[in-house]
């Protein structure tokens, strides 16, 4: 064989090692018969010394009301209530994750950038142990009044997401909504809001029964906002203004 062919080898080996082991992990997270677990890495997102302190008085508690969340909407769907989800803060990482970059966003581009996302994670997290576990980097900005943050995504065949959070403890509830929105994602979940975000009824409401009224009081967790018009949505302050839909329970095997 030659050296090329065997180069080729080796990669396929590798590609089909990565999906046996991304296809385990989905199987057995998707059973819901351990407790869930999250692990999320801090990164900061743009150096500063002002969100170096913020992640080094970071807590996992903060972030417990996630897991109690998770388990309180699973109440409403299954019959044995699920065991409370376990989230673990990890060490702070270093590296900023890899960005999609340029406007044209390929097929080709798309499938580079998450092999490299793929190759981030398994870098810097302990391999063993993170096998069945959900990875989340957090990665903390400073606030400044009106810039938008960067979109998150949740991968769905990675069990691991890319969050961008604010540094702020005034803005620690609102992150856990978004933190919590990526999170489903990993588990199977879809967005349920329009180009234009606003939820989509009726999967895309709390509480879609009476027919699509407005205003709504809380926000479908993969819509992300509480709709208060056809038009206009506002976003969660916390996550008990969330709620988990039951396309959303559905997609994450709840039923
Ligand atoms: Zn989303």
């Amino acid at each position: 064989m030659s050296f090329r062919s065997i180069r080729i080898v080796l990669l396929l080996c590798l590609l089909g090692a990565i999906a046996a082991v991304t296809y385990w992990e989905r199987w057995s997270v998707a059973q819901w018969r351990q407790p869930l677990q999250v692990v999320i890495y801090p990164v900061n997102g743009d150096g500063s010394d002002e969100v170096g302190r913020y992640i080094a008085g970071l807590s996992a508690s903060q972030f417990e009301e996630i897991a109690v969340f998770i388990r309180k909407q699973s109440e409403r769907y299954r019959l044995k209530p699920l065991p409370l989800p376990q989230v673990i803060l990890g060490k702070e990482v270093h590296v900023l994750p890899p960005e999609l970059q340029g406007e044209q966003r390929s097929m080709w581009d798309r499938l580079r950038w998450s092999l490299a996302l793929r190759y981030y994670v398994f870098h810097n997290t302990p391999f063993w142990q993170s096998l069945g576990r959900i990875k989340l980097f957090v990665i903390f900005h400073q606030t400044r009044d009106g810039v938008p943050l960067e979109s998150s995504v949740g991968l769905q065949k990675g069990l691991f997401g890319v969050i961008h959070a604010f540094a702020d403890s005034r803005q620690n509830a609102q992150n856990n909504v978004v933190i919590t929105h990526e999170l489903l994602h990993t588990l199977g979940a879809t967005d349920k809001y329009d180009a234009g975000l606003q939820p989509v009824y009726p999967d895309g409401f709390a509480e879609p029964d009476d027919g699509e009224h407005y205003p709504q009081k809380q926000a479908e967790i993969m819509a992300g906002r509480i709709p208060l018009s056809a038009q206009q949505a506002v976003m969660p302050a916390n996550l008990a203004a969330c709620v988990i839909g039951s396309k959303t329970a559905y997609e994450i095997q709840w039923r």
